[in-house]
């Protein structure tokens, strides 16, 4: 969370750039306050934060489809077993 209230807010332990590939450089350790944000279909349900979040740094809103295993996206399910 360090940095985010700077003119131009960017937390110290965001690691990359932002629309291109970024992640949590601390995601283990994060604080608290970014543990009760979860994004938006990680867990089956829309986040309005995070939603307005994306938005608000010009970013589209998380859909489920972001959170498809790009090296299984498009590979039909494995057969069901009797
Ligand atoms: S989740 Fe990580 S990168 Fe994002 S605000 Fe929290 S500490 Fe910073």
């Amino acid at each position: 969370m360090r940095g985010t209230y700077a003119a131009a807010p960017r937390c110290t332990a965001l690691q990359g750039t932002v629309g291109e590939a970024a992640h949590c450089g601390i995601y283990p350790q994060r604080p608290s306050v970014c543990r009760e944000v979860a994004p938006s279909w990680e867990f089956g349900a829309v986040s309005p934060q995070c939603d307005k979040a994306r938005l608000a740094h010009g970013l589209a809103v998380l859909t489920p489809q972001d959170w498809l295993d790009p090296s299984t996206a498009g590979t039909p399910p494995l057969p069901q077993s009797a």
